[in-house]
């Protein structure tokens, strides 16, 4: 099993129209960054973490053709708004699209894609299934053991599989969440800016959880383009932390 990172980028990406800055004019292709989402592969299976804005540019450049499901981390706009272009998906698997997510989620996608639950012809067909927090998923032969982020006041969802982890938009873990990530192989972890907000963490407070958690390898994303170029953010990291960028494959 692997995990493929499709994008790597808080929610305006990188570049961001209209800037000139270090990171935006950069022409390292690790500088060009679509909006937070992952896949989870096992054998043909595959399913998808979150699906934002740049959904169907990920799914064609990973060449994902056939779908298992989604994952939704949370409600905002740069990890759903690309759930419309599931169509291909529900057409080819003739199937209703499996979407795991918070109740609070499910209740949200209701109202915002509410022509999605209706029977007009051609519309994203979504088999919503709510999850919680302390819960597992079983996927490709493992189980996704669901956890609790704060993304500030918001608790979303993170889970761990294996030795792998994945958090986005984290600003706090809260107890129950770091006593299920001792012992971590890899860590994905959001990390906004060198100031973080209400809502993200900065770089020092996601080298903080680090530390703590000491992960064999971590791998930061949810980026900012005010980090610079990757080149120079990720020589800036200490031993066993990175940068992450569209396309790294991690092991499970
Ligand atoms: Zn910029
Ligand atoms: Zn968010
Ligand atoms: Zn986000």
């Amino acid at each position: 099993m692997y995990l493929q990172l499709l994008g790597t980028a808080t929610s305006q990406g990188v570049p961001v129209i209209g800037c000139h800055c270090a990171a935006c004019t950069s022409t390292d292709p690790r500088d060009q960054r679509l909006r937070t989402s992952a896949v989870l592969c096992a054998g043909e299976e595959r399913l998808s973490i979150d699906a934002g804005p740049d959904f169907r540019t990920q799914m064609l450049g990973a060449r994902v053709e056939r779908l298992d499901g989604i994952l939704l981390t949370h409600e905002h706009n740069d990890h759903t708004a690309g759930i419309d272009d599931v169509r291909p998906f529900c057409f080819m698997q003739q199937m209703d699209m499996p979407v795991y997510c918070l109740d609070r989620v499910a209740t949200e996608l209701r109202e915002r894609f509410a022509y999605a639950f209706t029977n007009y012809p051609g519309v994203p067909k979504l088999d919503v299934r709510p999850v919680d927090f302390g819960t597992t998923l079983p996927f490709g032969g493992k189980q996704l053991h669901l956890l609790r982020v704060n993304h500030g006041k918001l608790p979303i969802l993170g889970f761990r599989v294996g030795g792998l982890a994945y958090l986005t938009d984290v600003k706090t873990l809260p107890d129950a969440t770091l006593d299920a990530l001792t012992g971590l192989d890899t860590l994905i972890i959001s990390c906004l800016n060198y100031h973080g907000t209400h809502s993200h963490l900065s770089v020092e407070e996601t080298l903080a959880y680090v530390a703590r958690l000491q992960p064999r390898r971590a791998v930061l994303f949810h980026l900012s383009h005010r980090l610079g170029p990757h080149a120079e953010f990720n020589e800036s990291l200490p031993d066993g932390v990175e940068v992450g960028y569209d396309g790294l494959r991690l092991e499970v």
